[in-house]
């Protein structure tokens, strides 16, 4: 039995949580998986309702939990999921793009991973102001550009693909803090002489993921720029109703979809649970290796056969082009497990 928490967060959040909680319910009836979910609130409902954006009880539940899935949440989610991050020390960020048949992607042969550091740069939000001007401190250390580099060199090794790594930055500019990531990452890729190490300028990249997505393995990048090339990557599968992803710590790991709360679809039964259904799928897979479970590996493959089963029958919320409601979406993937 494994203890998981869920964030049910703002906007969409409590939808996509329904749709989970439906599709995790199936699994442990139907599959023999066994789950036993807490349901716990974070986000600008909760500062509304306890003053705190983050309420130490779900901290705690979070941290007795075996993993945690956060829907999205809305204008606190610097205050949320930066903060978990840090806490947890969730120092990687895989945001995976893939092309499946049916889904509106660039081209039919994309499988890449976005590996994006996720405890530095400009998001650890060391701001202030000075005179009449704003500071923004980007700090880059070399032991966490190291541990990010190894995660994405690991990870193209497990990889059944091209077996390479892109470290993209920008040192030409940037060249103390991208300069001290770019070399962190070319000593860690002498050990890994099987897989092939390139470097690309971020704005090169921004293009290349358009130009010729299909040449990307495992990305791997800072903080800020990992997140805008994520949704660029997202954007060229299929979108952002589709792109799932997770924290990774040594020790715990938390999942959620690469999109925010969309408080323009909120409410209204339209929203592609895709995002979150798929983040399941990796959280499936990180408690079937961490466990050696093998049981929540085949579980984690049947979901995202699926989700993606369904796309091919036609069976697609708004954004991919159909017109089912995240129930009946969720209703038939129940039903397909
Ligand atoms: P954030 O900055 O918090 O990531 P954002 O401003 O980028 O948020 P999102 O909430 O991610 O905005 O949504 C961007 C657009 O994508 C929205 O207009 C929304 O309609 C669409 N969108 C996002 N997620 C989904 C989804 N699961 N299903 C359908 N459409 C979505």
């Amino acid at each position: 039995m494994y203890k998981l928490s869920l964030i049910t967060g703002d906007g969409i959040g409590p939808e996509l949580s329904e749709s989970a909680i439906s599709v995790l319910n199936t699994i442990h009836d139907k599959l023999d998986l066994k789950f036993d979910i807490t349901k716990l609130s974070a986000g600008d409902k909760a500062l509304s309702e306890t003053g705190k954006s983050l309420p130490d009880e779900t901290v705690d539940a979070i941290k007795r939990s075996d993993a945690c899935m956060k829907a999205p949440v809305g204008e606190s989610a610097a205050d949320v999921i930066v903060v978990l991050r840090r806490m947890l020390d969730l120092y990687a960020n895989i945001r995976p793009a893939k092309s499946y048949p049916h889904m509106p992607a660039l081209r039919d042969d994309i499988d890449m991973v976005i590996v994006r550091e996720n405890t530095e740069d400009l998001y650890a939000g060391k701001e202030f102001s000075l005179g009449d001007s704003a500071v923004a401190l980007r700090i880059i250390s070399e032991s966490a550009s190291k541990r990010i580099a190894k995660y994405a060199f690991e990870s193209a090794t497990q990889r059944d693909s091209m077996k390479k790594v892109t470290c993209v930055h920008k040192s030409n500019v940037m060249r103390v803090t991208d300069g001290l990531f770019a070399k962190a990452c070319t000593e860690v890729s002498k050990d890994y002489p099987d897989v092939r190490f390139e470097q690309m300028y971020v704005d090169a990249c921004a293009m290349n993921l358009i130009r010729q997505p299909e040449q990307f393995d495992v990305v791997v990048t800072t903080n800020l720029f990992g997140d805008i090339l994520s949704d660029e990557s997202s954007q060229v599968v299929g979108g952002l109703g589709m792109a799932p992803a997770a924290n990774i710590g040594d020790n715990f790991a938390l999942f959620e979809p690469v999109h925010g709360a969309a408080f323009d679809i909120a409410g209204k039964d339209i929203a592609n649970p895709s995002s979150f259904l798929l983040s399941i799928k990796l959280m499936l897979d990180w408690l079937g290796n961490k466990h050696n479970d093998s049981k929540c590996l085949e579980v984690g493959a049947k979901l995202e056969s699926a989700i993606f089963d369904l796309v091919k029958t036609g069976v697609k919320t708004r954004d991919i082009g159909g017109d089912n409601s995240t129930s009946e979406f969720t209703k038939q993937i129940t039903d397909n497990l």
